[in-house]
């Protein structure tokens, strides 16, 4: 049993309270018990096994990623300041063609360190080899969903997309012990994964009832590729075709007509909004208000380190806010709230986790961070909300507890050997 004590807690729960001088009594993974922390100190303190002062900290759901690539972190500054097609087949796809399970592993580590010391605590990902990033992640204890990629092209695992299907399957029939790891099936986008090769997919995602994710609208070469292959834009393609529907998480959705929102907001399908990536490639701004007027769930995504470049949730809040505030002529556009539930209770909603992730609730899963408030930058606290969105970087989190176990405290990494993870980082990928 653990037991934080004494901290401001933001909850994310339907009322989004912040509790002052509040506890949180956590056990066998879930959230016991959340209240007055002289309260709680009473009932639990002789029973907790683990006590945490959270004089001055803010304790709040451990941030949800919607989607990335977390391997990419090996293509961190590899690739910049380019046209998305030099991007694309002069650096990403050479370099990933080169890729062996070993790498992704690698990579994954170094993703998942750094999600974790900026308090990410689950993720959505897609890449190559998933066993690899099954492996890493279970050793830094992350909770995650990981799509296994599907593409009409060769890629580093597979040959052909009934490969990726035929091996997304194995994984799928695998016994697994952990409950931190789902899966997901990720065609591609339709540029690389044809409607037949979508169609099998959602196939195999009913069959065992994952999620469907991919990237759709990205760019304004995806949407014309679609209007002349298909006659369609690319949502209305894949909603008309049933391919999406509430049990999927499309990512970007930059370019969208009135009448794709429509059919999103009707489909339920739920939305990974990654704003910095789009900002990068110049692929273009999601239409944040149009979607929530119309009701559709968002999440946020980092998207993949090469083009982003960090995996820093809180600063993929903060340039949330502000591109969609300057887009709309609107300082009150995209206000803290809004952004904070896309990081957090929605990114929940939309891998239909919201019964167990997302907030910090009686019964829920104990994946919580803490903040250090106490710094120059994060005071006043005239209002946490604000702060944590405009004022919080990812190093202000100090310690991030998943599934009720610590997985880092006071900044200290507790499952792996971080500074050997970042040696053999530094010496097998260098310039
Ligand atoms: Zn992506």
């Amino acid at each position: 049993m653990i037991l934080i004590r004494n901290a401001t807690i933001l909850t994310q729960d339907s009322k989004r309270q912040i509790l002052k001088n509040a506890a949180i009594c956590i056990k066998d993974g879930r959230i016991l018990d959340i209240g007055i922390s002289h309260e709680l100190e009473k009932l639990y303190k002789k029973r907790a096994k683990k006590i945490i002062d959270g004089e001055g900290r803010v304790v709040m759901p451990g941030l949800i990623n919607t989607h990335t690539h977390l391997a990419m972190t090996l293509l961190r500054g590899y690739a910049d300041d380019m046209p998305l097609k030099k991007w694309w087949f002069e650096k990403v796809f050479p370099f990933e063609g080169k890729l062996k399970a070993e790498d992704v592993y690698w990579g994954s580590l170094l993703g998942g360190l750094e999600m974790i010391e900026s308090g990410t605590t689950c993720f959505v990902d897609g890449y190559f080899f998933a066993d690899a990033i099954v492996m890493a992640v279970e050793e830094l204890g992350l909770r995650a969903n990981i799509g296994i990629p599907v593409l009409d092209f060769k890629c580093p695992e597979f040959e052909s997309p009934d490969d990726a299907l035929a091996a997304a399957e194995k994984i799928l029939t695998k016994p697994r012990g952990a409950e931190l790891i789902k899966f997901s099936i990720a065609p591609h986008m339709l540029q690389s994964t044809s409607l037949e090769t979508y169609r099998k997919c959602k196939k195999l995602a009913d069959r065992y009832k994952i999620i469907l994710q991919t990237h759709l609208a990205e760019t304004e070469a995806e949407v014309e590729y679609s209007r002349k292959k298909y006659k369609k834009t690319p949502v209305r393609l894949l909603v008309e075709n049933r391919i999406l529907d509430k049990n999927s998480l499309v990512a970007h959705v930059c370019h969208l007509t009135d009448d794709d929102v429509v059919l999103l907001a009707k489909s339920r399908v739920n939305v990974s909004h990654c704003p910095v990536s789009n900002m990068k490639l110049v692929s273009g701004l999601m239409p944040l208000k149009k979607l929530l007027n119309k009701g559709v769930n968002i999440g946020l995504g980092t998207d993949g380190a090469c083009s982003n470049n960090n995996l820093d949730m809180f600063e993929e809040m903060k340039l949330s806010a502000l591109v969609h505030k300057l887009a709309e002529k609107d300082p009150s556009a995209a206000e803290a709230q809004i952004i904070l539930d896309m990081a957090t209770i929605n990114a929940a909603k939309a891998i239909g986790e919201e019964k167990n992730l997302g907030s910090i609730e009686r019964g829920k899963a104990a994946d919580i961070i803490l903040l250090n408030f106490q710094q120059p930058h994060l005071l006043p606290d005239y209002n946490i909300l604000s702060n944590l969105v405009y004022s919080a970087r990812g190093n202000d989190v100090e310690t991030a507890i998943i599934n009720g176990q610590i997985v880092m405290e006071n900044r200290k990494i507790q499952n792996v050997n971080e500074n050997k993870i970042l040696k053999i980082i530094s010496e097998r990928y260098n310039g």
